[in-house]
């Protein structure tokens, strides 16, 4: 039996009959963009969130993008993001004329080392983007009293952490105005391309919906060089759908994580995920580590189950980002994992014998 990296089965099954009303809701009120249904997703995943509000984007790119327009991060300034990440949280920051300023992870959680924050400050940094990564909670205490001390805004990037938390908080709540996707893939996932960004300040808020739809807020009359970056009606339609589910789903996520920790632990080198005490997991990815990463991808492909490595090539490194001067050996720790790192299958849904085939497979390749 074929094991894919990932299946959307299960959980479609589960959400067909209310995917299709949605759909037909919308089609029929015959009103696709800026409408009803973003008004009352944006409103229940604010509540998820516990944040005061939550404004629909067009992706996760685009919204990391609003949020450090809205705080006024731009040409000059730097901003402090992980070596270890998607390129998306840099992109972000190159996209205001901001430089991207490297801090590696802590090589037990695969977060931004918090230890390490200080000593990337220059008179040029005005914000911290820690990442969730994986969906563990990063140290969010640690990052406030840093961003506070040197006065820099804290953007999170929680596009891979729906609902964890760090002492009890939930992400995507402690910065002053943080991002989201809702690709398919991730934990919380729309049908095509969706986002959001999260905040409690009333201002910033505003400045985010303004500049997702054209810096307006009324139409015509423009306050900003806005974007179109907006959040459609069908797929906030079907985001409240799965915002449902997503607690559930989660759990489903922790469970075979948890089967994984027991069946794969004194398995040859490999190092299994660890989660800070103070943090919860999520895991929109369960990332294995081996030297003999490459070995084992093939050997699994061979025996038919998928896996995919997040990410093969640090940002650093990536030819779009060779102006930044840095080269191999410029970021020690997140070279290094990304060439051991190999994500296993996990979605909602998936078997107990499935998963059990996937680490029965691991053991014999051991
Ligand atoms: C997926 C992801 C993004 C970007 O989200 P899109 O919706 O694909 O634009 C940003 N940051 C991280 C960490 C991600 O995993």
């Amino acid at each position: 039996m074929n094991i894919p990296f990932l299946s959307f089965d299960a959980v479609n099954r589960q959400i067909k009959t209310e995917i299709t009303r949605a759909f037909e809701t919308v089609f029929d009120d015959a009103w696709y963009i800026m409408g009803k249904q973003l008004t009352a997703f944006e409103q229940e995943y604010a509540a998820f969130n516990k944040v005061q509000h939550a404004i629909g984007i067009s992706n996760g790119l685009d919204a990391l993008h609003i949020a450090l327009k809205a705080v006024g991060v731009g040409a000059g300034d730097e901003v402090i993001v992980p070596s270890h990440t998607y390129i998306a949280t840099a992109l972000a920051v190159s996209y205001v004329g901001a430089t991207p300023v490297f801090v590696e992870p802590d090589p037990l959680t695969y977060n931004i080392d918090v230890t390490k924050i200080e000593a990337a400050i220059s008179s040029r940094t005005k914000a911290i983007m820690p990442v969730h990564l994986y969906g563990q909670a990063c140290n969010m205490e640690a990052i406030e009293k840093i961003a506070a001390k040197h006065q820099l805004t804290i953007i999170e990037d929680n596009a891979q952490a729906h609902g964890a938390t760090w002492n009890q908080k939930i992400t995507g709540s402690w910065g002053h105005i943080n991002a989201t996707s809702f690709y398919p893939g991730k934990n919380l996932g729309a049908l095509g391309d969706a986002g959001a960004v999260t905040t409690n300040d009333a201002a910033l808020a505003a400045r985010a919906s303004m500049l997702r739809n054209y810096g307006s807020v009324k139409k015509y009359h423009h306050e900003l060089i806005g974007y179109n970056q907006r959040l459609d009606e069908l797929q906030a339609a079907f985001l409240r759908v799965k915002l449902n589910y997503l607690q559930e789903w989660t759990l489903q996520r922790q469970s075979i994580a948890a089967q994984y920790n027991e069946l794969l632990k004194d398995v040859g080198d490999l190092v299994l995920p660890a989660v800070a005490p103070e943090a919860t997991h999520v895991y929109h990815l369960y990332v294995i580590r081996t030297a003999q990463r490459d070995a084992l991808q093939t050997y699994l492909q061979q025996q038919g189950i998928g896996t995919l490595i997040h990410y093969p090539i640090p940002v650093h490194l990536q030819e779009a980002y060779q102006s930044l001067g840095y080269a191999k050996g410029s970021f020690p720790l997140a070279e290094t994992i990304a060439s051991t790192c190999l994500s296993l299958p996990v979605w909602p849904g998936m078997s107990t014998g499935e998963v059990e085939q996937v680490a029965q497979k691991i053991r014999s390749f051991f």
